[in-house]
């Protein structure tokens, strides 16, 4: 008899702790680059619209109209594009962790998920300059949240999927709550995801997943269509309906009522206190993301059926 691998300890409480911990690290990469990356591809496509754009057919013959409005909008899409090609190459893998103030390359034992922080004392070895506590934060945030999957869904390989799911809603309410944006590369991938997870029959029945989705999308687009006619304000920004849709996908549209009841309030308290607090500039919003990621992990957790019945539903 052969020594054979024994996948089961990927799903055991050390082995989720332990994926947790190193896909957490991976969030702080997607969260600190991703929105980098994305506002220099936008960069991009604005320059190439500057260049290329057809002005008339988009109704902006202004801009064509001397040759003078011409040459000055070329003029700002080549400054654009030399900008952009001179910025260092970035993706997520690229460059490797380093210290954003002098450059070193983390070695592999300072760059291992919350130990490599705290060997350091929360600074860099070369510079000092503090790491932010954020970061190992994050990496026992997801870790904890990968073994709170395997007690929820019991220690199977299923509390793989769901911990993969939660460090997705992880890493879109961080980059909501930095940026005020959820990336449709990251927000239809969660829709997605939980279709297939549905047709595989690994989470709910499919039906239940498409309607979800369908009606996490229009119940939010419809409430928030509602609250501008009345106020005159932009409600939510269209991220907020594809991230309800996808976790519509993954829970069904049992979950939609608590969902966007539970986000709701935490969302009114948060934004209260930090108004309270002086904390929110004039202008500024608390992004609704976060708090729906949020009472998405609290109706996974839960179920939607206590919580309609906690409602009064
Ligand atoms: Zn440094």
């Amino acid at each position: 008899m052969g020594i054979e691998p024994n996948l089961s300890l990927l799903w055991s409480p050390a082995g989720l702790l332990l994926i947790g911990l190193c896909v957490g690290s991976f969030i702080n990469v997607v969260v600190r680059r991703l929105p980098l990356m994305l506002s220099r591809r936008w960069w991009a496509d604005a320059s190439g619209q500057l260049q290329h754009g057809n002005g008339l057919a988009d109704g902006l013959e202004t801009l064509q109209a001397s040759s003078e409005a011409l040459e000055r909008r070329l003029g700002v899409a080549q400054e654009l594009q030399g900008r952009l090609q001179a910025l260092p190459a970035l993706n997520l893998l690229h460059p490797r962790s380093h210290c954003p103030s002098c450059g070193h390359v983390l070695r592999w034992h300072e760059n291992l998920p919350v130990l490599g922080w705290l060997r350091l004392g929360g600074r860099c070895s070369a510079c000092g300059v503090a790491i932010a506590l954020r970061y190992p934060l994050v990496e026992l945030v997801t870790g904890l949240l990968f073994v709170g999957m395997g007690l929820r869904f019991g220690f199977e390989p299923i509390a793989l999927l769901w911990g993969f799911w939660c460090a997705a809603l992880l890493a879109l309410a961080l980059v909501d709550w930095d940026t005020t944006l959820l990336p449709d590369e990251m927000t239809l991938p969660l829709l997605w995801s939980g279709l297939v997870a549905a047709a595989l029959g690994w989470t709910l029945p499919l039906a239940d997943a498409l309607w979800g989705a369908v009606w996490g999308y229009l119940g939010l687009w419809a409430v928030a269509a509602l609250f501008e006619r009345i106020t005159h304000q932009d409600a939510m920004g269209g991220g907020d309906l594809k991230l309800l849709a996808g976790l519509g996908a993954w829970l069904g549209p049992a979950a939609l009522l608590p969902l966007v009841f539970i986000a709701s309030v935490l969302g009114a308290a948060v934004g209260l206190v930090m108004k309270a607090r002086g904390a929110l500039r004039e202008g500024r919003f608390v992004p609704f993301g976060p708090f729906l990621a949020l009472a998405g992990g609290v109706v996974a957790w839960w179920g939607a059926a206590p919580m309609l019945k906690g409602l009064g539903l």
